[in-house]
Order: C-alpha cells, then structure tokens, then sequence
C-alpha cells in the first residue's frame, strides 16, 4: 500500500510552459490538510445518484448534494442563448488576455488544491495520488492551453504577388457543448472547456452526472479568474440534457470525452437536420488496450507497470491496459509473480493515502462489472479480497485463449490474459489492430527491433515502451486515440487548439 511510484517534480518542459506546481506525494502537510478536508466535505456518492438539472425530478441524495452548490443551473436553451450572446465580445478580446485569465485559473485551482481534491475522493472515489494527478493535469492543460494560445492566434502574414496582403489568423468559432466523464471530473473537464474558452469561444459545459460538484466549483473559480460568466455556463443532469444540449443548432462544436457508443450517437445526431452547420465534434472514446511482453523483458518492471496500469483508478481509465499478452516462453513466471503482487494491492477507502484500488463509480458500474466478472469464474486466474461494503469490484486476473477473444472494454479492475508464441511479435500487433480500437499500447521488450516494429506497426494513439499505459502527461505525451477509441486531435498537444478554431484568410490588393 506504501509502494505508490514517487511522481516526478515539476519541470520547466523546454523553458516553455510551467509544469504544474509540486505536490508532493509524501508532503505530510499536504496529506493532513487534504484528510481534513476530505471530513469537512458533505456530501457522500452512495453509488446511486443521478444528478437532474430539475431539481425538483433529482432523488433526495442528489437534491441535498445540488442544495449544498451556490449556482442555480440554467436550462439548457437559456444557457445556450446567454453563451452566445456572450461570444462576440469574449472571441475580440486579445488572446493575451484570455491567456492571462487561463493561467490566473490554474492558480486558483492550485490554490484550492485541497478542497478540489477532497471533492474528488468524495464525488469520484479517487485516491488521494489520483486526486492530486487530477489538480495537475487540469492546472498542466491551463498553461499548455495558454502558452499555445498565444503563438496559434496570432496573425500570420502568407506570401503573395506585390500589391497583395495575405492573412490567416484563427478565432473562436461561436458557442461550443462539452460533455466531460466521470473518471477525470477535473482534468478532462478543465482541459476541454479550457481549450474552448482560450481560443475564443464561449461554453456550454454538461459534466457527467456523477461529479456535478466538481465540476461547479471548476467553472466557479473560473469565474472567480475572470472567465465572464456567460462564456462558460454549467448545466448539469444526465443523456437527456446531453441529448437536448448537442440537438441545439447554434452549438458551433462539440467536445466528448465518454464511451465510443455515446460518440457515435452525438455524431449521427449532428448530421440529422438538415439545415444545420456542417460542426466539428471531437470525441475521446475507449480502448481494449493490450501490453505485449516478450521474453526479454524486465520480470519486476513488468508486474509494476502491469499493476499500475489495469489496477490504479480501479482501471477506470480509458487508457487502462485490458488484455496482456505474455510470450509462451515467459508467461508461467510472470503470471507466479503477478499473482503474488496482487496480493498486496490495498484495496479500500479512496481517502486512506494506503489504497491502491479504490471503489467504482457507481451502483450501475458495479453491477455490471461483478456480472461479467462471474460470467467469467471458470477462467480466473487471480483474484483479491476486498472490504464487504461498498463498491469494491476484486481486481480480477481472467485468462482467455487467445488475443482475438476479447473485443469490448470492460471499464473496471479487470485483465484478460492470453499468450504469444514467439516470432509473431508483428502479427499479433496486427491482431490487436484488427480490434479498431486505437487508443493505447504497450510494449515491454529489451529488443530494439521490437520496438521498431511496435512504432511502425501500432495503430494507436498512445504507445508506450518498457513502462506503464496510464498518466499520460500534458505536452510530453499528448493523449489521445483513432478508429473506435475517437477522432482525435489529441489533448495536451500542439493540434489541439486548431480544431476549436474557425480559420479565416484576407487577402487586400494594396
Ligand atoms: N489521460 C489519461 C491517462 O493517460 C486517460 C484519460 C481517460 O481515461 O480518458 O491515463
């Protein structure tokens, strides 16, 4: 429970942008303020609320979590009609200053770190390292955002005849809808309203209906930064006010981050009427992510990364490793030793600084998750004891016969298994490809050839080499899949930004 890999400090990434400040993981200051914190904070997720934007239709759990918020929601067309209203003056005001507002947030929620986090135990199950990576990222986003604001926005002068002048410059497009997870209330959710506002649009935030809190103390302090009120506006509930927010036809883009089968209804109900703008939707969906391990690898390394990858966040991760993929010649050993660490894994109360696997999310995930789990019993390969109440799913070890047999995402602390024979390193890449999920992938082989052909031959967004799959870092590992897994262009990288921006070109004969 102890063995939580130290995060690195903050760097200066390439002099260019301020990487979030410290926290540091074994700051006991830190880790007793964020405990009482964590007491002070009423409100409880029972595993079964579904937060309305009527209160009056919330059940009672949910009703005193939205009694206990200060802003009242808007329904969905009022917000989308003050967002609007908003824009004009929002998308005139020079990038510098809204990059000033951006960076003047990542502060405030630095600053707040404390009780954001405690949010986050209490609304999202996170643990304590999780919390803290979530004040990170989202602070990470708000500089990466703001530093690339400021170079993508300026005017461009393009080459032409004499007597011509020729400009490309990008601006906001108009009001954007974003629809943001449950599994990072905070990070996702900063990072894709954040990119909307820098470059210039107004929001429509619809965050998952299991961390409405989070979400409105985010759009809160970005009040407090000096985001103008209407230019990112909350509304809160579940699918229906997702659904009646996308159907609107002045939303000028839509950003989601959630399931690859939620991304396919949002893209199927853009194009439905006729009349409405061609607009860009940028979806982060799932993945079934292998690992492939040759016989060249790191045995320990291996069960490290492996247990940090399927296990932490109770693999509620999209990036999550699903399916390791042993070579025959290793599998035996590595399988004795990954047995044997789990053992050890720690699962338990997401507040307790020892907890490795916290709770999932809710009732609904539970249920389905233990289904499949028991559906599964005859191939168990490991399993764990967890506490009797709550919402613990046993990190589970299932061994399937081949590569080809699994083919969804289980969103929870469950790995497939199958082996590899030796020699078919590329066809078994090829297998995993033909899945069309491309998220991410990993690799753990002391061969460099391997590696090669792992670089060339991966149709995944994110590959990653002798280390673990999860925790990609803003600006050193943009995030971000194809095919299935989504549309691109990937968070926390340099096109990101473009893709909130409409691009206009003036051409003057002088
Ligand atoms: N960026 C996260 C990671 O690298 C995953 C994001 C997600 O689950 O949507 O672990």
């Amino acid at each position: 429970g102890t063995r939580h890999p130290s995060i690195p400090l903050p760097v200066d990434l390439f002099g260019q942008w301020r990487n979030s400040a410290g926290i540091d993981l074994n700051d006991r200051a830190i880790l007793a303020e964020t405990a009482a914190a964590i007491a002070a904070t009423p409100i409880a997720n029972d595993g079964t609320d579904a937060v309305h934007a009527d209160p009056r239709r919330a059940s009672g759990k949910a009703k005193r979590k939205l009694a206990a918020t200060t802003t009242p929601d808007l329904a969905v067309h009022e917000a989308v009609t003050r967002a609007q209203a908003a824009y004009a003056a929002w998308d005139r005001r020079p990038v510098e200053e809204r990059a000033a507002i951006v960076e003047r947030y990542a502060d405030l929620l630095e600053e707040h770190r404390t009780e954001l986090m405690a949010l986050c135990v209490k609304e999202a199950f996170k643990t304590i390292p999780d919390a803290i990576g979530e004040i990170r990222e989202a602070a990470d986003f708000c500089r990466y955002y703001a530093h690339q604001a400021r170079g993508l926005l300026a005017p461009m002068t393009l080459p032409g005849p004499t007597g011509e002048r020729n400009e490309l410059r990008l601006e906001g497009r108009g009001t954007w809808a974003t629809v943001a997870p449950w599994n990072f209330p905070l990070a996702i959710f900063t990072g894709q309203n954040i990119a909307a506002l820098v470059t210039g649009n107004t929001v429509v935030a619809k965050p998952a209906p299991q961390t409405p809190m989070i979400a409105r103390r985010a759009v809160e302090l970005a009040h407090e930064a000096g985001v103008p009120r209407d230019a990112f506006i909350l509304v809160t509930g579940g699918a229906d006010v997702g659904a009646e927010l996308i159907a609107d036809v002045r939303i000028a883009g839509v950003a989601f981050t959630g399931s690859t089968a939620t991304a396919k209804r949002i893209a199927h109900s853009l194009l439905v009427d006729e009349d409405r703008a061609i607009i860009p939707l940028i979806a982060e969906t799932g993945g079934v992510n292998a690992m492939i391990v040759d016989s060249t690898a790191l045995p320990e390394q291996v069960v490290f990364d492996v247990l940090t990858s399927a296990f932490r966040s109770a693999g509620q991760r999209c990036s999550a490793l699903r399916l390791l993929l042993l070579q025959e010649e290793v599998a035996d050993t590595i399988l004795e030793m990954l047995r044997g660490a789990m053992e050890l894994l720690v699962v338990g109360d997401p507040g307790d600084p020892a907890t490795d696997v916290p709770p999932v999310i809710d009732r609904d995930a539970y249920e389905r998750l233990m289904a499949y789990r028991a559906s599964v019993q005859g191939s168990w390969l490991k399993t764990v004891p967890v506490p009797d109440e709550g919402l613990f799913v046993p990190p589970t070890l299932v061994g399937i016969d081949s590569v080809d047999d699994l083919n969804r995402e289980w969103f929870g602390p469950i790995l497939h298994v199958a082996r590899w024979q030796a020699g078919t390193l590329e066809a078994t890449i090829e297998r995993v490809n033909a899945k069309r999920f491309g998220l991410t992938m990993g690799l753990h082989s002391r061969i460099a050839r391997s590696a090669e052909i792992a670089e060339t031959r991966a149709r995944v967004g994110n590959l990653y080499v002798n280390r673990s799959m999860i925790g990609a870092v803003v600006g050193s590992q943009p995030f971000g899949g194809e095919g299935l897994s989504g549309t691109g262009p990937k968070a926390g990288g340099p096109h990101y930004l473009p893709r909130f921006c409409a691009e206009r070109a003036v051409s003057i004969d002088t």
